[in-house]
């Protein structure tokens, strides 16, 4: 049963003909009411579908009002046919009253039908446009297949009889044939239409297209009756014109789909590829039928049915060269999609993908039989200068010519890949010196870009790795990587450098290998130690503190200096575990001093963006309760390795922290960001000067002179620090700096080391008392 819109509006239809067919060829009337009965239903059945046409076209607007209203007329001009005929047949006893005036009537309807049908298909979305239709050709041939099939099946049931009986006059003649030739023409238009239009706007026009056929169908069969001299016509035969009329009303009645229906289903394809078959099957029934009968084919329809055929072989062959032609189309398309996915765009190099890819054959390559292999990572420098300068065309320009240089520098076995705006990678396998190669790269990129005249220079930074060196060889992300941060360290150090990837290299963007290793560190504390380097009194050289200092030993790569992972554990967040660990150790470490260190002081370094975090107070309160450390002699050391985000908080927990006993000192001081008000918030008992004062030179011993002044004037005492001479350690005094930490009085190193013997003999904490004095500094 049909679902949507218009299947109650075709139920109606249905059970219509079925009470008009059955009453008036059920033969319980007598043959005036049969036909009465016949001839009212198909007058009413007119009159409906002209009812439904016009008064539904004003409620519609464009194509939708305009095929109602021409098939209005049609409609109405078949109905007033249909009712001369009526007339004629019931009051004038004429049994077929042909030709006549209803012929007047009737004959409007495929005049005014075509511009109807046609106006409903324009109204239809084309057929899915993203789906491949068949070319122009085969549509032509498509409908030169469909009117030839169906000439010859109207010609072998109709058109033949009705034009070899002829017709007493010319006019009479010429009606006769109008109706199969006009059917005719409207079945192929409607065939033709709906394989055309979107099955999305299918609705209405199958439902109109099917009233016109059965419209058709049953004017063939009157017009054979006709040409076979039959006197009347029986009221199934008539059924086709009630159907028709009735259908017309129900795709009045029905609404336009909307034009988002779902696309084609698999069986509308298949039907549009099967139309011209379709027909021409249907003849072929009909010959084997008529062969069968005994009728032998006429000259015409042999004629047109050869004519048919061959235009079959004709679309069979241009289906088979434009399939042909497709094929090689998608294969190319394929082939450049394949393209496109491996390789950039503006300079047609590898892409990172494909980069990657042969990274990994490459070291796959070199696992299984040594096969050395480097990557180098070419970043341009001030590429950015000459986008902003010369605009992006000629940066663009100047990309290309890069990429060509650079291919151009290297052996045709190598890949060189774009693997970001102005960074590019090279992969250099099966041996040869990496080295050179960066360097023939950077000489010919060096030289500089000849663009309409004007002369643009830029530099290249390389990172070098090979694979092999330090131990394991990593996977490619991880080679490429470190190629990356090699790079980007030559970056730092100055532009132009062919830098070798080290262990020790951060890269600088948030991830290495480094910091992998220390994020797994900190997670088991495995590697981590802590060394102490001693301050002294600068006047006698005595010991008045130690400063704790962390050391990580990377389980293959050795020791790491301090600065590189203490930069990365900032870098990655996990800066507090090795602060915490180290204040731990110091804590426990210098509650057991005695002797000669009993109640020095130890320094602990802090990361200053922790201060004033509720968790870090707790911890260094809880670190020196722990270990019973009198909390004087714990000194926190506060590095600004950035600017402090609250000033006056961080100064809140300097006094909170304070009353409980802990001191803190300034480090490096005056390499910070605000030194000076740090000094004037915060109320610190010790403030560190950097190294680079102590080494003198410029007007460093003014500075140093300036700040002890103002140190000692407010209570604070200084230590210089990186005092490697006596010579140093002197001018330090002579300014007034009470104390010292560097080389000259000792280096770090483990407790064991660097400790007097006696000072580092187990101690009972009970023995340490709270209040001990401890030594000024
Ligand atoms: P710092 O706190 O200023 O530590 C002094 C640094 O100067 C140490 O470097 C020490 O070895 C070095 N040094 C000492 N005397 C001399 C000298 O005469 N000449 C020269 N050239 N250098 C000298 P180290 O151990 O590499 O530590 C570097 C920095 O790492 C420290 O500087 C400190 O800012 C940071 N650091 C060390 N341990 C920790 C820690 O546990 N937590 C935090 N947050 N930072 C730490
Ligand atoms: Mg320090
Ligand atoms: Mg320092």
């Amino acid at each position: 049963m049909p679902r949507g819109p218009a299947s109650k509006p075709l139920l109606v239809a249905a059970a219509s003909v079925a009470v008009v067919v059955g009453l008036g060829g059920s033969g319980l009337l007598s043959p005036w009411w049969s036909q009465f009965v016949d001839d009212l239903g198909q007058f009413g059945a007119g009159l409906a579908a002209t009812l439904a046409c016009w008064l539904g076209a004003p409620r519609h607007t464009g194509a939708q009002r305009r095929w109602r209203l021409w098939m209005g007329a049609a409609a109405c001009g078949w109905t007033i046919g249909q009712f001369i005929w009526s007339f004629y047949q019931l009051f004038r006893d004429n049994a077929l009253p042909s030709p006549s005036l209803a012929d007047a009537g009737y004959l409007t309807l495929p005049v005014f039908a075509l511009p109807a049908v046609v106006s409903l298909a324009a109204a239809r979305p084309p057929a899915d446009a993203p789906r491949r239709r068949p070319g122009q050709l085969v549509m032509v041939l498509d409908g030169l297949i469909v009117v030839g099939a169906l000439f010859v099946l109207t010609w072998a049931t109709t058109l033949g009889s009705v034009a070899r009986a002829g017709a007493a006059t010319p006019f009479a003649y010429s009606v006769a044939i109008a109706y199969p030739v006009t059917d005719l023409v409207l079945t192929v238009i409607v065939i033709l239409l709906l394989a055309a239009s979107a099955p999305a706007g299918r609705g209405q026009l199958t439902i109109l297209g099917a009233g016109l056929l059965c419209l058709a169908f049953s004017d063939s069969v009157f017009a054979y009756l006709v040409s076979k001299g039959a006197d009347s016509m029986p009221p199934l035969a008539d059924a086709g014109f009630v159907a028709g009329m009735a259908l017309v009303a129900v795709a009045a009645l029905t609404p336009a789909r909307p034009d988002t229906a779902p696309p084609a289903a698999r069986h509308a394809r298949w039907a549009h590829l099967m139309l011209p078959y379709v027909p021409v099957a249907g003849t072929g029934v009909l010959l084997i039928v008529q062969l069968v009968r005994g009728i032998n084919m006429d000259g015409v329809e042999i004629a047109v049915e050869t004519a048919v055929i061959s235009l079959l072989i004709i679309r069979q062959a241009v289906t088979l060269i434009e399939n042909a032609m497709l094929l090689d189309r998608v294969s190319d398309s394929q082939a450049r999609l394949t393209y496109q996915a491996f390789h950039d765009a503006l300079t047609g190099l590898s892409n990172r993908v494909l980069f990657h890819d042969r990274l990994e054959h490459a070291l796959a390559l070199h696992h299984r039989d040594g096969r050395p292999l480097a990557v180098l990572f070419c970043d341009l420098d001030d590429f950015k200068a000459v986008n902003d300068r010369f605009g992006h065309h000629t940066g663009d320009r100047l990309l290309r010519h890069a990429a060509g240089r650079l291919r151009a520098a290297v052996r045709d076995s190598d890949t060189v890949a774009r693997v970001g705006g102005d960074e590019f990678a090279v992969l250099l396998e099966g041996g040869g010196d990496p080295g050179e190669t960066a360097e023939r790269i950077m000489d010919a990129i060096g030289r500089p870009f000849e663009f309409d005249g004007e002369s643009v220079s830029v530099g290249v930074s390389v990172g070098l790795v090979q694979a092999g060196e330090h131990g394991t060889v990593p996977s490619a992300d991880a080679l490429l990587r470190r190629a990356d941060a090699a790079m980007y360290a030559g970056k730092r150090q100055g532009k132009g450098t062919l830098v070798r990837y080290r262990v020790d290299l951060p890269d600088g963007r948030g991830s290495s290998d480094l910091a992998e290793a220390l994020a797994a560190t900190l997670r088991d504390g495995n590697g981590l130690d802590v060394h102490y380097q001693p301050i002294v009194r600068l006047a006698d050289a005595t010991v008045v503190a130690v400063e704790a200092l962390a050391r990580w030993t990377h389980p293959s790569l050795g020791p790491v200096p301090t600065d590189v992972f203490i930069a990365t554990a900032e870098e990655i967040g996990l800066i507090r575990l090795v602060d915490d660990f180290v204040l731990d150790r110091a804590c426990r470490d210098a509650a057991a001093f005695r002797g000669p260190w009993a109640g020095i002081a130890v320094h602990v370094n802090a990361s200053a963006a922790r201060l004033g975090r509720p968790e870090h107070e707790d911890t260094v309160r809880e670190a020196v309760l722990r270990h019973g450390l009198v909390p004087h002699r714990l000194v926190l050391e506060l590095t600004e390795t950035a600017p402090l985000p609250d000033l006056a908080e961080a100064a809140a927990a300097v006094h909170r922290l304070g009353r409980f006993g802990v001191r803190f000192a300034l480090d490096d001081f005056g390499t910070g960001y605000n030194a000076l008000a740090q000094l004037h918030a915060m109320p610190v008992d010790e403030v560190k000067l950097d190294r680079t004062f102590t080494v003198g030179g410029g007007r460093s011993e003014a500075i140093c002179r300036s700040i002890v002044q103002i140190c000692t004037g407010m209570g604070v005492a200084v230590v210089a620090e990186g005092v490697e001479t006596d010579e140093q350690a002197s001018a330090m005094a002579a300014l007034g700096c009470r104390f010292g930490q560097g080389h000259r009085f000792g280096a770090s190193g483990p407790l064991a080391a660097i400790a007097p013997a006696d000072a580092l003999d187990v101690v009972d904490a009970a023995t340490v008392r709270p209040d001990a004095p401890f030594p000024a500094l």
